[in-house]
């Protein structure tokens, strides 16, 4: 994987981030590693990999490049790992080895624009309809939209309240009907694409439902959850990139103690987090529960990737600051992950809920 993100992404990095490009060359080297299937089992054209090997992954990915690390991350978890838990046998075949394979890519499309954190709330609507279903509504800030080729979508089935009433959905992205709308230039993450999906009469067959008719909030929480462990490795890979551009400063400067000591807290820092996602997947990958773990992890490894970024413009004062450093890059890209896949507060509200428990 080191040899992959060091050779093969590192490189475009910079391009990426400066032109607001889609990481093609990466993406491609990251299909031919097989990376995009890493959780798929073999049998449906995937890697085979557990939990933890998908944290390592997207973390080494998230050092050479933030925004090529995103992509694969929605791609591989929330983006297909739902079929894999919740979808048919017959589902599995017909899209599993599609998006191992990156002839596919995936997309996760929860939020909309009144309902974000709060994502019981949602308004969009899939009515009953002949053999189907048809799907009205917006969804905002969708990561990989216009890229990916199919994209898991969360409706309200039913006139149940809140959770109860959300179905999810497999909807192709040439399904009539569905078009992009805004399209977001984002502080940081430049090559990965985010904009609105809309669905205009969206008509979806009954087999493309997954899951029950109301089981959709418990799929999305679930995705979520392993998620949150992608989020994790992410952030350790821009937080290792921090540390690493501050040693090789320091090594090649006359420093002072100070600046060894606030290295010292980086690195620790960085370790702590490290264990603490690394053991939330390990749990996942056991098939014990992790929800918590998952949280804290995703909770303590973003906040890191932040304060370890800001800290290594920090160390590198004026040069820290240019535009195109990867110093700057870096506190550009780790923002998004304090918000993104349930933001810190959220978080704190699952670990507050589960200790509780
Ligand atoms: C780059 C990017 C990519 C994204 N990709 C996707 C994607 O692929 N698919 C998808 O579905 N969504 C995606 N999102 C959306 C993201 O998951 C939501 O933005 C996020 O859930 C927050 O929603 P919101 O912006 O509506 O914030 P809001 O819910 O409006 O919250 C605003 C602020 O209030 C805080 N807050 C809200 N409720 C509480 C509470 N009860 N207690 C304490 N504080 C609270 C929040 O933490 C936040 O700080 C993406 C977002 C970004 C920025």
């Amino acid at each position: 994987m080191r040899e992959l993100a060091q050779g093969a992404v590192l490189p475009h990095a910079e391009a990426v981030d400066r032109d607001h490009r889609f990481p093609e060359e990466a993406v491609k080297a990251a299909a031919e590693a097989s990376l995009l299937g890493v959780l798929i089992p073999r049998e449906y054209g995937g890697a085979g990999l557990d939990a933890l090997a998908f944290a390592i992954c997207i973390e080494e990915l998230a050092q050479a490049c933030a925004s090529t690390s995103v992509i694969v991350d929605v791609h591989t978890s929330v983006g297909s790992e739902p079929i894999l838990l919740f979808g048919t046998e017959e589902q599995k075949r017909k899209w599993l080895p599609r998006l191992a394979s990156g002839e596919l890519l995936g997309a996760f499309a929860l939020t909309e624009p009144a309902s974000g954190s709060d994502a019981a709330s949602l308004t969009s609507s899939a009515r009953r309809s002949g053999g189907g279903y048809v799907l009205n509504g917006t969804k905002t800030f969708i990561t990989n939209a216009g890229r990916a080729g199919l994209y898991v979508v969360f409706a309200r089935s039913g006139p149940e309240e809140r959770a109860a009433g959300v179905t999810a959905f497999l909807v192709p992205s040439d399904a009539p009907g569905l078009r992009i709308g805004q399209v977001f230039k984002k502080m940081g993450l430049h090559g990965s694409p985010t904009a609105e999906i809309v669905l205009e009469d969206v008509e979806v067959p009954v087999e493309n439902r997954l899951g029950d008719e109301g089981q959709g909030f418990t799929v999305a929480m679930r995705a979520l959850d392993s998620g949150r462990i992608g989020i994790s490795g992410q952030a350790l890979g821009i937080a290792q990139a921090a540390v690493d551009e501050s040693r090789a400063l320091l090594a090649e400067s006359s420093r002072e103690q100070g600046d060894d000591f606030l290295l010292a807290d980086m690195a620790t820092r960085l370790e702590s987090a490290r264990l603490l996602a690394y053991h939330a997947a390990w749990l996942c990958s056991l098939g014990r529960p992790f929800t918590r773990q998952a949280s804290m992890a995703k909770l303590h490894c973003t906040d890191t990737a932040m304060q370890l970024a800001l800290d290594a413009v920090q160390l590198a004062g004026n040069e820290g600051t240019v535009s195109g450093s990867p110093f700057e890059r870096h506190v550009r890209d780790a923002k998004a992950l304090q918000i993104y896949e349930g933001s810190n507060q959220v978080q704190r509200i699952v670990i507050a809920r589960e200790v509780l428990r």
